[in-house]
Parts: structure tokens; C-alpha cells; sequence
């Protein structure tokens, strides 16, 4: 009798065996990296990439910030639903509190991050394990859930350290190891702010990370892991000057209002008693400079709904930047991002290959939403209904993974 049950346990195990030798799904993220980077030949474990699988130049969310498009690529929800509506807000559930990426009590609080799901919450609900070596969100409890392992952001921490972590989450024996995992790097970003995107520092940065992620393929290969990498970037760059830059006050006047953020585009707050007078002086076009209020923005956005957004918003012609006379301009910066998602300047690289991809395939323009069932299908777990679709990125899978049969579910 005890060796029937032995029987049947070991050809349940044979017949569950493929879903446990599913290939490792890595979710890389460059920020910064801005499409057009990948062909400046500096990058050449990512052109590797793409000739081996697909790339595409995707669409960040508006507005093409850090944190809201990170949430974006992995609740599959626009910034507007995910609540992640901008680097800096506030929120009128949350009084007294001005959420910030350097406000550690902010960013670590689950009431920011809880309209959205992220893919590591999905997994581990549904016992699936997951990791991730830094991405905004990951250090809250989101719905009361974090990934299996997850580091504080420490943003001295190396490329080469990061990767070294994830590779020595690999080395896990099978039930503990993830199978999804986040990768995040800084460097390109903080180039392309200090030097601009044309600049040699870029390019240099540029060919650090990609040696990075030469580093983790080599370690993988190194183990005998199959892989699925999916490289993303949160938004692009654009070259700003000090002989573009605006300044609220030439619209309207000082005293009447306060601001949450400037630069590629302002968020203003009328003070008490002055809301139809800073309405009156800003809403709408001016010259490089067009203002919407809360609720009002063109439909492509996608924006505008959630309460977090500031009543007024004020964003500039791609390139041309706008600050507060009291507030003062971010010193001397050549770069910077956070403009219209269509500018070709806000395109984000996207680069996966792996035992599911096609090779050489070149995607169209695509929206970063649609990045979330894609992986949601590459790590085997339940897409939740959302803002993204799988299919302008069907045709970069194998035929055998693009109905999801062997690869979870379908969305
Ligand atoms: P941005 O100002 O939109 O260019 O944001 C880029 C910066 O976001 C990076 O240079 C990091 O300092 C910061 N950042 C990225 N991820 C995190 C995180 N998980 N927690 C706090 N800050 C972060
Ligand atoms: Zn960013
Ligand atoms: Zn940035």
C-alpha cells in the first residue's frame, strides 16, 4: 500500500515537473534609459538581447516620473489608478503628510501604495515566491504583503552588488527560490540629469549597467537557469537649457499659491481663497506652456481623476522647463524627463529575450501597462484586470507561449 502512495506521489511529481522547471522571469529596470540609447552601440549584452529576442521604444505613463511609471510596470495600472500619481503628492485620506522618495515613513506606508497591486503581491498570494532587488513599493506592505526577499533602497549599493544579490537568490535550493524577481538600476538616470542625455557620462553609465546585466546572464548561464529578462525603463530623457525656462509668476501672482514639484512640469495648489483667481490666471495655453485643472486633462493622459492630483497642473513644451521665482531652479541640470509621453524624447527602451521570446523581433510603440501581463504570463501568475494588454507584445513570444497554455494564465 505505502509504496502505491510512493507511486502515485512520484508521478504526481513527473506531471507537475514542468511548472517547477519554469524558467526564472527578471524584470529589469534602467531608469532613464531612454529608447534611442540602444543603438549608440555602448550597450552590447542589450543589442545581444534584441538580436536574439524583441525591443521595442514603449510609452511611459503619463506623468513620466519614477515612481509612478515604476508602479505602472507592475500593477499594470495607469498612475491615475495605481495612486502613484507623481514623485511628490498629497493625498486629503492622508492629512499632514507630503509624500516624497526621500520621505522614508512615506514610501515604506502601505496607504500610498494600496490602490495598486504589484506583481510580487500577486505571486505570493498565490504562493508563488518572489524577490526583488529594489523597486518603488517594495519596501511597504502592499495589501499587507511584501516579496518573499527584498532590500531597503540604498542607492550606493553597486550594479555589480545588485546582480550578485539576484544571483545568489538563484542559488536557492528550488522551494525557496523566486521564481519572479525585480532588478532596478539608478546610474543612467542620474547622468542623464547632470549631464543630459547626449552627453559621454550617459553612454558611460549606460555601459555599466549593460555590463551588469552581462554579469547576471553569464552567473545564470554559470548555474544552468534558464531565464526570461525583460529590460525596462521607466521614461526617457530630454535636454533642458537655462534659456528655456519659465516662470509661474509671469502668469500669476506670487503669494496667491503653493507648488508640490517643478521643472518638466509644476503642480499648484491655490491657497485658500485664492482658487478661482490662480484658476482664472493659469488654466490653459500660453506660450510653451499649457495648464489644465484636476479632471480636465485630454483624454490621452489618462490622468486627472484620482484625488492626489494637485488641482492645477502646468506642463511645458518638451525641452522647456518651469520653477517658481521662490523656488529655485534645480541647479545647473542638463537633463530631465516628466514631459508628454509622446515626446520621442520620453521613450523608454524595452528589451526581453529568453526561452519564450521570438528572435529578432522589433515591437511597435507600445504603452508600459501592456509590460505587466506580459510578465504576469513569463512568471506563471494571474494578470489582474487592469489598463495593460498582452497583445502588441503577443507577437515577441514563441507561438507555444503566446496562448499561455505552457506558460499560466491568459489575459
Ligand atoms: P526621478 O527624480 O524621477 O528622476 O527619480 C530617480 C531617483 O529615484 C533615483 O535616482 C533614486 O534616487 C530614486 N529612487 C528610485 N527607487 C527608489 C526607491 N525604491 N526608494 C527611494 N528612492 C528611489
Ligand atoms: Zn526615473
Ligand atoms: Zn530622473
Amino acid at each position: 500500500m505505502r509504496k502505491i502512495v510512493l507511486l502515485i506521489a512520484a508521478l504526481f511529481a513527473l506531471a507537475t515537473g514542468p511548472a517547477l522547471a519554469r524558467p526564472l522571469t527578471v524584470l529589469i529596470s534602467i531608469d532613464g534609459f531612454r529608447a534611442d540609447y540602444l543603438g549608440r552601440g555602448v550597450t552590447p549584452n542589450m543589442s545581444a538581447m534584441a538580436a536574439g529576442g524583441a525591443s521595442a521604444a514603449m510609452r511611459p505613463s503619463f506623468p513620466s516620473k519614477t515612481f509612478p511609471n515604476h508602479y505602472a510596470l507592475i500593477t499594470g495600472l495607469r498612475p491615475d489608478r495605481n495612486g502613484i500619481v507623481e514623485n511628490s503628492m498629497e493625498d486629503p485620506a492622508i492629512p499632514g503628510v507630503s509624500f516624497k522618495m526621500s520621505n522614508h515613513d512615506a514610501v515604506v506606508d502601505r496607504r500610498w501604495w494600496d490602490q495598486g497591486e504589484p506583481l510580487w503581491v500577486t505571486a505570493e498570494k498565490a504562493g508563488i515566491r518572489s524577490a526583488t532587488m529594489f523597486w518603488p513599493g517594495s519596501e511597504a506592505p502592499v495589501h499587507g504583503v511584501r516579496p518573499s526577499l527584498w532590500l531597503p533602497f540604498d542607492q550606493s549599493r553597486s550594479a555589480e552588488a545588485r546582480v550578485d544579490q539576484v544571483l545568489s537568490w538563484a542559488d536557492l535550493p528550488l522551494d525557496q527560490r523566486p521564481q519572479f524577481i525585480t532588478l532596478y538600476f539608478d546610474d543612467v538616470d542620474t547622468m542623464g540629469h547632470t549631464y543630459g542625455p547626449e552627453s559621454t557620462e550617459v553612454n558611460v553609465a549606460a555601459t555599466r549597467v549593460d555590463a551588469a546585466i552581462g554579469r547576471l546572464e553569464t552567473g545564470l548561464r554559470a548555474r544552468g537557469l534558464e531565464a526570461n529578462i525583460v529590460v525596462v525603463a521607466d521614461h526617457g530623457m530630454a535636454a533642458i537649457s537655462e534659456d528655456r525656462q519659465l516662470f509661474i509668476e509671469d502668469h500669476v501672482a506670487a503669494g496667491t499659491f503653493r507648488t508640490l514639484g517643478t521643472g518638466a512640469f509644476m503642480t499648484i495648489v491655490p491657497l485658500p481663497g485664492q482658487e478661482e483667481i490662480v484658476d482664472k490666471a493659469l488654466v490653459g495655453s500660453h506660450e510653451h506652456l499649457t495648464c489644465w485643472r484636476r479632471g480636465q486633462f485630454p483624454a490621452r493622459f489618462h490622468y486627472g481623476h484620482n484625488p492626489r492630483v494637485a488641482p492645477i497642473f502646468c506642463l511645458p513644451q518638451t525641452g522647456w522647463t518651469v520653477y517658481s521665482r521662490a523656488r529655485k531652479p534645480n541647479g545647473g541640470e542638463k537633463g530631465t524627463h516628466g514631459f508628454d509621453p509622446a515626446a520621442p524624447e520620453m521613450a523608454a527602451v524595452f528589451v526581453a529575450s529568453g526561452p519564450a521570446f521570438r528572435a529578432g523581433v522589433r515591437l511597435r510603440t507600445f504603452d508600459n501597462v501592456d509590460v505587466y501581463p506580459l510578465v504576469a504570463r513569463l512568471a506563471g501568475i494571474e494578470a489582474q484586470p487592469g489598463d495593460g494588454h498582452l497583445h502588441p507584445l503577443r507577437g515577441a513570444l514563441k507561438p507555444k507561449d503566446r496562448s499561455g497554455s505552457s506558460l499560466g494564465q491568459a489575459h
